[in-house]
């Protein structure tokens, strides 16, 4: 079977670290700037950290919302970290704007404030275990808005990181440590899709 190439958003933000935990899995991806990139055989996407509004300012001006978001109701598996929850959220409560708006929680944006701007706890995250969890200037879930999301991890009693469906999304940086046990759980995902 012909290995299946993944999508990284590669507008702004921490991409890079992403491609590199791709590469150590030995799977092939492509970043995606403008819609020319995003073509059918894109069999995953992966929405890095970073500043979700500049993000999203970009994702209009480059005319790459509206087929991601096509593609993401269509099923196809998402990652998001950090900024990409942001980007992925049906609901923000303290911005005004949604992104894609195709995963049914509410997130709150810097919501650790200043003194916890960045920080790192291994937490316990569901199917996989105990995992280094490195937060910077970071969302977390105020709120579940559809019964079907599952919650994978908590911190200090607020949601970090959820799956819906094909959609995984996450409050921490999985790409910034060691660890491959996310990227490899994502890569799973959407070789089954
Ligand atoms: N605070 C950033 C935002 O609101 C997200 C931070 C990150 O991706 N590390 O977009």
């Amino acid at each position: 079977m012909a290995k299946k190439t993944i999508g990284v958003l590669a507008l702004q933000g921490a991409f890079q670290e992403h491609e590199q935990m791709l590469a150590r899995l030995g799977a092939d991806y492509r970043e995606i700037r403008q819609t020319a990139d995003f073509t059918a055989d894109i069999a995953g996407l992966i929405l890095p950290g970073g500043e979700s509004t500049t993000q999203r300012k970009l994702m209009y001006s480059t005319g790459l919302l509206a087929p991601l978001q096509q593609r993401i109701r269509e099923d196809m598996p998402v990652m998001g970290t950090c900024a990409g929850l942001i980007l992925l959220a049906q609901e923000l409560s303290n911005d005004e704007e949604t992104g894609l708006s195709t995963l049914p929680v509410r997130v709150k944006r810097n919501a650790y404030g200043r003194q916890l701007g960045s920080f790192a706890a291994d937490i316990s995250l569901a199917g996989i275990g105990k995992f280094p969890m490195r937060f910077i200037r970071a969302p977390y879930i105020e709120k579940i808005l559809q019964p079907d999301v599952e919650v994978l991890a908590t911190y200090q009693g607020q949601i970090t990181a959820v799956r819906y469906h094909k959609q995984l999304a996450m409050s921490f940086h999985p790409e910034l440590t060691q660890d491959l046990r996310v990227h490899r759980l994502f890569l799973q995902m959407a070789a089954s899709a």
